[in-house]
């Protein structure tokens, strides 16, 4: 068995705290003979800052080329507020995903049975969902040209974001959800504002002709966003991989997330381009952010962090077992009652973070025995 590399970026806030808990983890997949990892360790966001007076070091950047797969949990809190706009926390975020070229985020939104009372929709409405939202990253209207506010001969002021896609940049993204799709329940649904923007309707052509061409076997349909958003809290259940672009995805991943009514405990991965050997630089974090308000408490949920080790197993490391484990694990220890401060809703007590990991280390033994 090769060894996965794997550069492990705990961040700041919480960050250390479940990264910690990821790594009893992957000890204990190693350990077990599942899976062989071959780790290295940097600093991002405020952490880099406090050491090197950036938001990444070139050196972490040079690992993170290098890896198979980052592992970030979160950055940013209000110790660096003050920093200067380009060594900011999130810089390292945006510069990782960019020097990467991490043009594909993959947000599931799954309901744990266990938890479908914290949801905002009735039960039967998320109980099981499990939905994956594949989001354009580095195109659309958040990158193209010009960018502006400019004053107007009258004084006024007009500013413009320009809203650009490529036939390439449709049909790499389209790929991926195509390929996520036959690996799930075979249907993507394709969102856009066909019927009113020009790339809506381009992006439409593209993803019709790909489906055509390369991916029959795969159930498509086209929903324009505005639709996409109201069917979403309407019927949830009725999608399976949905792509669409940056800006769209931004909206409708969150929105996705918070039918889970658990934002804190959803994974994302964000994947680049296969290479010759269809291989994908990759980098895995949870949706959440460092939660400064707990931080150093020894509360914060591990899960979200756990599961994007898991999402690391599946789409890096092609080890369907290792990330199903991880998956049947977190159910697992949900399914027992276990539930950390943010999660607890009417549970008589919650556990810690590092007992929230313990227990999945210790649900992974059950579920892989
Ligand atoms: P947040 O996600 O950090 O926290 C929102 C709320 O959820 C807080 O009450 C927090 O305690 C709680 N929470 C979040 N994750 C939790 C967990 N794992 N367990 C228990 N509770 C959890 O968002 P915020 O408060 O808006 O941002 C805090 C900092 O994080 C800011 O500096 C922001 O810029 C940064 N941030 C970073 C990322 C990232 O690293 N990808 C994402 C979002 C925000």
């Amino acid at each position: 068995m090769s060894a996965y590399k794997l550069l492990l970026l705990p961040g700041d806030g919480i960050g250390p705290e479940i990264s910690a808990e990821a790594e009893k983890v992957i000890a204990f997949l190693s350990q077990a003979g599942v899976a062989k990892f071959e780790i290295e360790r940097g600093l991002v966001g405020g952490a880099a800052y406090d050491a090197h007076k950036v938001a990444i070091s070139e050196s972490d950047m040079a690992l993170a080329q290098s890896a198979d797969a980052v592992l970030l949990a979160a950055v940013g809190g209000p110790k660096w507020d003050g920093v200067p706009y380009n060594v900011r926390p999130e810089a390292g975020l945006l510069r990782l995903r960019k020097d990467l070229a991490l043009f594909a985020n993959l947000r599931p939104a799954i309901c744990y049975p266990a938890l479908a009372d914290a949801s905002s929709l009735k039960r039967e409405l998320v109980d099981g969902l499990d939905i994956m939202i594949v989001r354009e990253l580095t195109g659309g209207v958040y990158f193209g040209e010009p960018k502006e506010i400019v004053t107007l001969e009258n004084g006024e002021k007009r500013a413009v974001d320009t809203q650009v896609y490529t036939t390439h940049e449709i049909e790499r993204i389209g790929r991926v959800a195509f390929e996520l799709a036959r690996k799930r329940r075979n249907k993507v649904t394709s969102s856009e504002k066909a019927n009113v923007m020009r790339t809506g309707y381009l992006w439409r052509e593209v993803i019709t002709a790909l489906h055509k061409r390369e991916y029959a076997d795969v159930q498509l349909e086209h929903m324009l966003a505005d639709a996409l958003g109201m069917q979403l809290v309407r019927w949830p259940k009725q999608f399976d991989v949905i792509v669409t672009d940056n800006l769209f995805g931004d909206m409708l991943s969150d929105e996705a997330a918070m039918l889970t009514g658990s934002l804190g405990m959803l994974p994302s991965a964000s994947l680049g381009a296969a290479d010759a050997n269809g291989k994908r630089k990759a980098m895995y974090e949870p949706c959440h952010g460092s939660a400064p308000d707990i931080a150093g408490k020894g509360i914060a949920n591990p899960i979200a962090m756990i599961g994007s080790l898991g999402m690391a197993m599946r789409y890096s490391f092609d080890n369907a077992k290792a990330a199903d484990a991880i998956d049947q694990a977190i159910a697992g220890v949900l399914g027992k009652g276990l539930r950390t401060i943010d999660i607890k809703g009417d549970a008589p007590s919650s556990i810690s973070t590092s007992q929230m990991g313990d227990a999945i280390v210790a649900e992974l033994k059950t579920v892989l025995k």
